[in-house]
């Protein structure tokens, strides 16, 4: 009889950086100023041994799309599109963001990420990419996947890790 055990495979922060800027609400009227972090993700993926090739999901494709994903949002400013608070605005080659009503930004719109979240805390960063990584394997044609363990890091020590099982 087989062996009955499971696999994960990871790939760690140090790799995964994205530097980028934002600001956060939070609840009631308050809300951050424009400051910056050295994200660091951290990614796990669980599921069945690939029969012919021995490995659960290939390390060099797992590792080229998490560094596209973070490529994707690094260098830029963070903007959430769905929150009740902050307004986000494409005007030509502009974007103005204004925070419970009243403007308080404007940027190029190339230095912006405009993200599909209602806020730009590590919790929505790591549920992003964990929907952007499930999305891009299900492209490679992965199989046999049964979780996405998603970790967020904003500061040393200070992180949000998201789950998905699939
Ligand atoms: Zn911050």
């Amino acid at each position: 009889m087989a062996p009955r055990g499971e696999f994960r495979v990871s790939v760690t922060k140090d790799y995964l950086v994205f530097a980028s800027a934002h600001f956060i609400t939070f609840a009631g009227h308050r809300c951050e100023g424009l400051h910056g972090h050295n994200y660091r993700a951290s990614v796990t993926i669980e599921g069945a041994l690939n029969e012919q090739a021995w490995f659960v999901f290939d390390f060099v494709e797992l590792k080229r799309i998490m560094r596209r994903l973070c490529d994707e949002i690094d260098h830029l400013v963070l903007l959430p599109l769905t929150s009740d608070r902050v307004q986000v605005a494409e005007d030509g080659d502009t974007v103005t963001v204004g925070v419970d009503g009243t403007p308080r930004y404007v940027f190029p719109r190339k230095d912006c990420a405009l993200l599909p979240i209602p806020n730009t805390t590590v919790e929505m960063l790591a549920r992003m990419l964990t929907e952007r990584l499930q999305a891009a394997l299900t492209a490679e044609g992965a199989s046999g996947l049964t979780a996405i363990e998603m970790e967020v890091e904003e500061n040393f020590g200070q992180s949000a890790t998201y789950r998905l099982t699939l």
